[in-house]
This record gives C-alpha cells, sequence and structure tokens, in this order.
C-alpha cells in the first residue's frame, strides 16, 4: 500500500527536489550557494508578483509572521486583525504580545470577512496603524478576496496590509505589488512542494522603509532588518537551511516551468473536482467561500472522526487533515495545495469511496470518482 498525504502543510515533494536535497551539503559563503540564493531570490518576485524582495528565513511559516509584526511594530501600535479561523486568531496573538493593542475582529469560521466590513473598522479605528489578513484559513478551508481587501483599505488608510498568504501562495491568484499589500508570508511545506522549514516573506517599500528606522526593536532573530540586510547581497545574516534553499531552487524552477497562471488556474480545477466529488459521495461542504488549496468538509452523517481518520490511513494509505478546535471530529480537510494533478484527485475521491464502504455509510460507489472524472473531461 502506498502512503498518499493530502494534508495542507506538510504537502508532498517532487521527486526531483528530494534528489537536489540529498546532494553532499556546501558551504553557505561560497558562490555556489550565493548564486543558487540568487536564483531563488528572482524566482520568489516572480511567485508573489514583485519588484520587491522576498526574503529566505530558516524557520516555519508563523516565524515570518512573528518577524513581520516585531519587525513593523512597537508596543501601543493599533492593529486589526481579522479572526475567522486557527491563523487569524495566530495573527491576534502575535499583534497582543508585540503592540498591546489589539482589535480582533471575530467572524463566523468558514466565512470570509468582506471589504465593507474592513472599511468600517478602519473608519472606526483611524489610528490603525496595520491591518492584518488571512488568504486562505487553512483551519476552515475559506479563502477571502485579497484583492478587494487591499484596495478597501488602501482607499481610507495608511495602515500597512500584512497578508498571511501562507496557502495562498501558489494556489490563488495574488499580486503583491499591484494589489499594495505590505508583507506577505508563504512557508516552504505548503504550496512551495517543499518539506517545513522556511519561511518566505515579501516586504513592500513602505514597509522597508518603516523597517529601516526601527533600529532598536526587541527581537534579534527574526529580525527583518537584519535578513533585508543580507538580502541585498544574496546572503543570509545566519546559517541557513542549506538543503531546503537548494531544494526550494528546485521547485521554484518547476513552478516557473509551469507558469504562475497555470498553477492558478490547476489549483482552481482541483479544487473545485474535489467539491464536485465530495458533494456527489452526500458530504456538505463546510465553507460558504471555499480556499483553492483545502477544501474542509462537514463528516458524513453517522460518521465517526476517529473511525473515518483510521480507515482512510490504515487501511487506505490517505492521509487527511482533522478540523480543529469546535470542529475537531466534525469536519475533515482535503489538501490540493502543492506538487497535486488530476489523477491524484481521482485517487483520493476513490479512496474516500472505499472507506465509507468499508465503514458502511451508504452512498452510490463511483459517484465521488465519476462527479471528479466528469469536472476534469468537462462531461
Ligand atoms: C500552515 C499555516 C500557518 C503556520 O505555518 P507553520 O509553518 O506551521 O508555522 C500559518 N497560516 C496559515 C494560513 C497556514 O496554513
Amino acid at each position: 500500500m502506498k502512503k498518499r498525504l493530502f494534508t495542507p502543510g506538510p504537502t508532498p515533494v517532487p521527486e526531483n527536489v528530494m534528489l537536489r536535497m540529498a546532494a553532499p551539503i556546501i558551504h553557505h559563503r561560497n558562490p555556489e550557494f550565493m548564486e543558487i540564493l540568487e536564483r531563488v531570490h528572482e524566482n520568489l518576485k516572480y511567485l508573489f508578483r514583485t519588484t520587491q524582495p522576498v526574503v529566505v528565513m530558516t524557520c516555519s511559516g508563523t516565524g515570518g509572521m512573528e518577524a513581520a509584526i516585531s519587525s513593523l511594530f512597537r508596543q501601543g501600535d493599533k492593529l486589526i486583525t481579522i479572526n475567522g479561523g486557527k491563523f487569524g486568531e495566530r495573527w491576534s496573538e502575535l499583534a497582543r504580545i508585540y503592540t498591546g493593542n489589539c482589535v480582533e475582529e471575530k467572524i463566523e469560521w468558514g466565512t470570509a470577512i468582506s471589504p465593507e466590513r474592513i472599511a468600517e473598522l478602519l473608519d472606526e479605528h483611524p489610528d490603525a496603524m496595520g491591518v492584518c489578513i488571512t488568504h486562505s484559513e487553512t483551519s476552515t478551508g475559506t479563502a477571502s478576496d485579497v484583492r478587494a481587501l487591499c484596495a478597501a483599505i488602501r482607499e481610507r488608510s495608511e495602515a500597512l496590509i500584512l497578508v498571511d498568504g501562507i496557502t495562498a501562495i501558489g494556489a490563488h491568484e495574488f499580486h503583491f505589488d499591484d494589489w499594495g499589500a505590505d508583507i506577505c508570508i508563504t512557508g516552504s511545506q505548503k504550496g512551495l512542494m517543499m518539506p517545513p522549514g522556511l519561511a518566505l516573506v515579501a516586504v513592500s517599500e513602505r514597509a522597508q522603509e518603516i523597517i529601516h528606522n526601527r533600529k532598536h526593536q526587541p527581537q534579534y532573530y527574526l529580525s527583518l532588518r537584519k535578513a533585508l540586510k543580507s538580502h541585498a547581497g544574496n546572503d543570509t545574516p545566519f546559517t541557513p537551511a542549506v538543503s531546503l534553499i537548494i531544494g526550494l531552487d528546485e521547485a521554484l524552477q518547476m513552478l516557473r516551468a509551469e507558469g504562475i497562471e497555470n498553477v492558478w488556474a490547476r489549483h482552481e480545477a482541483l479544487a473545485g473536482a474535489c467539491r464536485l466529488g465530495c458533494q456527489a459521495l452526500g458530504m456538505e461542504l463546510f465553507s460558504e467561500s471555499p480556499s483553492y488549496a483545502v477544501t474542509a468538509v462537514w463528516l458524513p452523517e453517522g460518521a465517526d472522526w476517529k473511525e473515518f481518520n483510521t480507515t482512510l490511513k490504515i487501511k487506505n494509505g490517505i492521509t487527511v487533515a482533522a478540523g480543529q478546535d469546535d470542529f475537531k471530529g466534525r469536519i475533515f480537510r482535503i489538501s490540493h495545495l502543492g506538487y497535486y494533478d488530476e489523477l491524484d484527485m481521482l485517487t483520493l475521491m476513490g479512496g474516500l469511496e472505499r472507506s465509507l464502504k468499508m465503514m458502511e455509510i451508504p452512498f452510490r460507489v463511483g459517484a465521488g470518482v465519476s462527479a471528479v472524472q466528469r469536472a476534469f473531461l468537462g462531461e
């Protein structure tokens, strides 16, 4: 039995990326590595649609979020955060620690914030120095309209826009420069088809200027100031995760060869087919605004999460993600983020059907697979 990973981080890693990472280690302060890092920097700009620096940090995605907050703000600075799930909540927790002044907008899980509501919040808090949003809320499988949100914020405020793009980059259309974001973060183990261990952080000109003028921030390792300074020389302030950066070089070249528009379209198609397949099996979708990275689904009527998960994993080799917090045991999440293709979705749906059958949950055999197949074949 093959093991197949359908979780929204870590995600599967292509063989050629693994092979690059298996090569003997090289030293990070030599021309060979700097050349690799230079290419990585260029291809990250391509991926984020920016001419501004995207720094590579050796930490997981959360480290990138903490680097952004701790580098840009000080105690007392007012930040607006949108909490519609685990990762929006993470912005709030970081804001509370580093500024002690967080206006948290809680929204129902599975819903996205509207540009109108963001505008209202800014009208209520004209002194806000930053707005923290989540492009694809992984805990609920919900996408927000970041283009419209950025426009609404820019129209009425100078507040910096911080985007958690950790499961959006490489799945959803995103234009860092054109949309006017100030920070966008992703992590290596999501759409980049890499093992965990790297955070990638895009920094706008405005944000760079603020960071440049903040010389005494209470931070050390997660300093964007240090990271940006080194970035300019295709270097890193500390020993980077050399092997991961070499793997990232390969993964970014794959994405670039596919073309970013095609990468976005592939995710949209896989997500659409996955939703149709789940519905054809009688399952209901959780989110009102589904992400192209991850599909959150209510567990079928009468199914027990533990049994469902074990049957999928142990008997069929398929790992999906559980629900979180209040939705633990009630929803599950299927990833189609990163190294997935159409046949992967057929396999996933086949595995779901086999598991339902083993659990004696009623459904029409072949309905899910057929819906996915028809979605891809345009029948
Ligand atoms: C995975 C994820 C994170 C956290 O990243 P880590 O790499 O686990 O630190 C943050 N935000 C979103 C939307 C994520 O999907």
